[in-house]
């Protein structure tokens, strides 16, 4: 049996950075949700974000959750969430109390439709906070959704757990929005197998979501408490992994941006359109993600399927927020009669774009496809 492909798979650095990093709070007996690799994590992604304000997080959604505390979300309130996203980005709505209101996806990016925010606006009123999402890695239309908050003076949340690394309006993703959430979790670009971390623009919110992540603590001799708090604190131990990961960030993008250039001409004869970078903004390429046209026999759950037999793995893009079960009663804004983020879940693939693959792999991949469509023309 040939090797297993992931689609998106934990890679350590060749020299053992994380390793080290852990062995070093085991010497010092930092074994807490404190420490100097926690310190040092956020000094780093700092440097390298351009974010003033950073607190690093057991996960992705805890930022989330706390990004809407500190934007003032509470119960009855609206949020307006990108549809076409992981549930993880919508969840957080629900933890205090407000309603998502989902936004339909535009096509260039597959991300939220700036056309589709304003029409929400109207409609519904101005919301409490706007949660944005930059898919696999590409970044949305920033500077118009920036536009349409900054009007109505809406806080902006940059989802860009898929997206550390990636580039808009000349500026790291996670940067643009009054919030930016980053995730480490075991499949991300570098992963701290599981962690997050909140950018504020304003330095208070980031004072407010520390406090408010270690268990909301007010100074004081004794334990006092004047709000509610969560244990959302990233370990020292997960934050050594960060630290040696940083220092491979650099190479995992270009590895990422390998993959989906050698997809890109590797696979130009199939029936196939590939999530694109738009001018003026640059993708990490976390997966590399297709639409198979609508005139091909292929469906994406065949393609999946092929794959799967060949032992590589593929994913369906995310299924959209407002054809969940869960979220069954939630309102969906779109400006087309039909639903882009149907479409593309309909007809999309996330093609395995793991780091340790070689080009050989692949191509592997490529072949798998090609003889998929050459059979079913
Ligand atoms: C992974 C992910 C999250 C959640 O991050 P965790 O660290 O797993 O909690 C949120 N939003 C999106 C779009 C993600 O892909």
């Amino acid at each position: 049996m040939t090797d297993h492909i992931f689609l998106s798979s934990p890679h350590m650095s060749d020299d053992g950075w994380e390793l080290d990093y852990i062995h070093d709070a085991f010497r010092k007996n930092w074994i807490a949700p404190l420490g100097e690799n926690v310190n040092e994590f956020e000094t780093a992604m700092k440097a390298y974000t351009g974010a003033e304000n950073i607190v690093a997080l057991s996960a992705g959604t805890a930022a989330l959750h706390l990004s809407l505390i500190c934007a003032g979300v509470g119960k009855g309130d609206r949020v307006f969430c990108q549809d076409l996203t992981f549930s993880a980005s919508a969840n957080p709505i629900t933890y205090v109390g407000a309603e998502p209101v989902f936004i339909d996806s535009e096509q260039d990016t597959w991300n939220m439709d700036p056309a589709a925010l304003q029409k929400a606006i109207d409609r519904y009123g101005i919301p409490k906070a706007v949660i944005v999402v930059h898919l696999y890695g590409n970044p949305a239309k920033l500077e118009t959704i920036c536009e349409i908050c900054d009007t109505y003076k809406i806080p902006l949340i940059e989802d860009a757990a898929e997206a550390l690394g990636s580039e808009s309006c000349g500026r790291k993703c996670g940067t643009i929005g009054q919030y930016g959430v980053l995730s480490f979790n075991g499949n991300k670009i570098i992963t701290t197998s599981g962690g997050g971390m909140l950018l504020c623009k304003d330095e208070a919110d980031a004072k407010h979501a520390l406090k408010l992540a270690t268990q909301a603590r007010e100074p004081f001799p004794w334990y006092q408490h004047e709000e509610i708090g969560y244990n959302y604190r990233m370990s020292n131990i997960s934050a050594g992994i960060g630290r040696g990961q940083m220092q491979v960030l650099g190479q995992r993008i270009a590895q990422k941006r390998a993959i989906h250039k050698r997809y890109m001409e590797n696979l130009q004869a199939c029936p196939l359109t590939f999530q694109a970078e738009q001018q003026g903004s640059t993708s990490n390429f976390w997966l590399t993600s297709v639409l198979i046209h609508e005139d091909s026999h292929v469906t994406p759950t065949e393609l999946i399927n092929a794959l799967a037999k060949e032992n590589i793995e593929g994913r369906h893009l995310w299924k959209p927020m407002h054809a969940q079960p869960v979220f069954a009663d939630a309102k969906l804004v779109t400006v087309e009669k039909r639903a882009v983020s149907d479409d593309l879940f309909q007809r999309g693939v996330c093609l395995p774009s793991d780091t340790k693959m070689t080009p050989d792999d692949v191509d592997r991949v490529c072949n798998v496809i090609k003889k998929l469509f050459k059979e079913s023309e």
